[in-house]
């Protein structure tokens, strides 16, 4: 139980879907897709698109 609830305080509840502004390619789907390059920028995160490598801007936040 106590794992649970701390994977819920890291896990911020942003369902939006992303597509890649370029190709449309679903580059985020509200949950933290582990196969997803991300990078994290002073102001936000970026995904990585696998179909064409553009980096498009995602609703994840980091606590750590
Ligand atoms: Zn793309």
């Amino acid at each position: 139980m106590q794992e649970s609830a701390t994977v819920r305080a890291h896990a911020e509840p942003a369902r939006a879907e992303v597509r890649c502004r370029t190709c449309n390619f679903k580059v985020f789907d509200g949950l933290m897709l582990r196969t997803t390059i991300i990078r994290v920028l002073p102001r936000g995160a970026e995904g990585k698109c696998k179909r064409c490598k553009a980096w498009t801007p995602v609703p994840v936040t980091y606590s750590g």
